[in-house]
C-alpha cells in the first residue's frame, strides 16, 4: 500500500488531543460540583495520554518493564475509567456497582498478568492482550448504556455507535496483529498502513467519545433543569408560569383556527382542614392524588397546571361530543370516588370548578383565566363541590 503517516507525529498529536480533553473534562469536573464521572473520564483521558507517553518512549529507551508493560497498563486502564464514569453517570444503584467495582478490579488484574507473562515475547503480543481486553470493555459499555436507558437518548445512541466503532476498531488490530504472526510476513508497526490507520480511527473516535459524553451530560442536566423551572415540584403538573405560557399558545392558536377551547380553574374545598387534621403531609398527598385524577380523565393534548397552593387550572381543547359541563361532572364525580379515601385516610375530598369557553369577544388568555376565577367564586359561594360557568357557547348536553 502506497500509503504512510509519519508515526511520531500521530502519537503527539494523540497525545495532546488526548490531555486537551482530559483537562477539559477535569475542568468540568471542577466546576459542576465534582461530578466524580467527569473526574474517572479525565482521568481515562490522562490514562490513554500516559500510556501513550510510555509507548513512544520506546523509540530513546530501552526498557521493555516500562515501555510495553506499564505502557499498557495505562492503556487497559483508559476504556475501564470510561466504563466506571458511564457506570457513576447511569447511577446503577449501589449494590450492583459494589459488584461492577470489584468485577472491574478483577479484569484488571487478569489483564496485568497476561499482560505480565507475554509482553516479553513478540512485541506486539502486548499490544494483543490490550486490544483485546478494550474491545471487551467497549462491548460491555454498549451492554451498560442499552440496560441503563439513561436519557436523553440521542447522545447515548451517539455513544454506542462510537464504542461499537471502537470495539470493531479494536478486533481490526487483532485480526491484523494475528494475520501477522499465522501469514508469513512479519508486521512492524512503523509501517503497517493498516495498523496506522487504526490508530488514526482511533484518535478521531477518542476525540468524538470525548465530547459526546461531554453532550450527553449537559442534555441531560438541561433537562432536568428545565423540568424543574417548568413543572411543580409536588405533583408534577406544570407551575403557574409554564400553564399561562402553554395557556396563551393554545388561545392564540384557537383564536386564529376558530376552535373551541376553554378554561377550568379548580379550587379544592376546605382543604386547610385537610391539613389541620390529618397534616401537611398528608395534605401534600392529597395534592398529588388530585393531580393523578385529572391527568387520568382528561386528555393527553389538555394541559393541566398547579396554579396555585391548592388550585388547578386546565386547558380543555373541546371537541364535538363533550360540552364543558359534562366534562366538569366527570371530574368533580372523579375526585368524590377517588379522593374519598387517601392512603387509608378518609380524606372526602372534593373541589369546585369554574369554567369559561373562549368566544370571540375575548381577546387575550388572561381574561379567560379572569372569568374561570369569577366562575370559581360563585361555585364557592353556591355551596361548594360543583361547577359554575361564565357565558356557555352550547349547553346542549346537560347533567
Ligand atoms: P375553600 O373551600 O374556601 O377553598 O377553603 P380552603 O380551606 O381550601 O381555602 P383556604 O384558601 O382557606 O386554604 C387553602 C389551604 O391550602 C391553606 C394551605 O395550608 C393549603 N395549602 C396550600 N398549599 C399547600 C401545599 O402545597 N401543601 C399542603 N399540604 N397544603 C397546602
Ligand atoms: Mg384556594
Ligand atoms: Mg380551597
Amino acid at each position: 500500500m502506497g500509503f504512510s503517516l509519519h508515526l511520531p507525529t500521530l502519537i503527539i498529536l494523540s497525545i495532546a488531543i488526548n490531555l486537551m480533553i482530559g483537562g477539559l473534562l477535569w475542568a468540568i469536573y471542577y466546576l459542576r460540583g465534582r461530578q466524580y464521572c467527569f473526574l474517572l473520564w479525565a482521568l481515562a483521558c490522562g490514562a490513554f495520554a500516559m500510556g501513550s507517553v510510555l509507548a513512544g518512549a520506546r523509540a530513546v529507551v530501552d526498557a521493555p518493564w516500562l515501555t510495553v508493560f506499564a505502557a499498557h497498563a495505562f492503556l487497559g486502564l483508559s476504556p475501564l475509567l470510561l466504563l466506571g464514569g458511564l457506570l457513576r453517570f447511569s447511577r446503577v444503584p449501589t449494590r450492583p456497582m459494589r459488584w461492577f467495582r470489584y468485577a472491574f478490579r478483577i479484569a484488571f488484574a487478569g489483564y496485568l498478568l497476561v499482560l505480565l507473562l507475554t509482553f516479553q515475547n513478540d512485541p506486539l503480543s502486548a499490544r494483543l492482550v490490550t486490544t483485546l481486553f478494550s474491545a471487551i470493555v467497549f462491548g460491555f459499555a454498549i451492554y451498560c448504556l442499552n440496560v441503563s436507558a439513561t436519557q436523553p437518548a440521542l447522545p447515548r445512541r451517539v455513544l454506542q455507535v462510537l464504542f461499537s466503532l471502537h470495539g470493531m476498531l479494536m478486533l481490526a488490530q487483532c485480526l491484523v496483529i494475528a494475520m501477522g504472526w499465522f501469514g508469513a510476513n512479519q508486521i512492524d508497526i512503523t509501517t503497517n498502513a493498516v495498523l496506522q490507520l487504526i490508530l488514526v480511527n482511533h484518535i478521531l473516535l477518542a476525540t468524538a467519545t470525548a465530547l459526546s459524553l461531554s453532550l450527553l451530560a449537559f442534555t441531560r442536566s438541561e433537562r432536568r433543569l428545565r423540568a424543574l423551572a417548568e413543572k411543580d415540584g409536588l405533583t408534577d403538573l406544570l407551575n403557574r408560569r409554564s400553564f399561562f405560557r402553554e395557556g396563551v399558545r393554545v388561545f392564540e392558536k384557537a383564536t386564529l383556527d376558530r376552535q373551541a377551547m376553554a378554561v377550568l380553574m379548580i379550587d379544592l374545598d376546605h382543604f386547610k382542614q385537610i391539613n389541620d387534621r390529618w397534616g401537611h403531609a398528608t395534605g401534600d398527598e392529597a395534592l398529588q392524588t388530585v393531580a393523578r385524577i385529572l391527568e387520568s380523565e382528561l386528555r393527553d393534548e389538555d394541559i393541566i397546571g398547579r396554579i396555585g397552593g391548592e388550585e388547578f387550572a386546565i386547558v380543555l381543547q373541546l371537541s364535538e361530543d363533550e360540552s364543558l359541563p359534562v366534562i366538569t361532572h366527570r371530574l368533580l364525580n372523579a375526585i368524590a370516588r377517588k379522593g374519598a379515601n387517601v392512603n387509608g385516610l378518609p380524606l372526602n375530598l372534593s373541589a369546585s370548578i369554574g369554567g369559561i369557553e373562549r368566544i370571540d369577544r375575548h381577546k387575550r388568555f388572561a381574561e379567560l383565566m379572569l372569568e374561570a376565577d369569577t366562575a370559581l367564586y360563585s361555585a364557592k359561594n353556591k355551596g361548594r363541590n360543583r361547577a359554575e360557568f361564565g357565558e356557555l357557547m352550547s349547553l346542549t348536553e346537560t347533567v
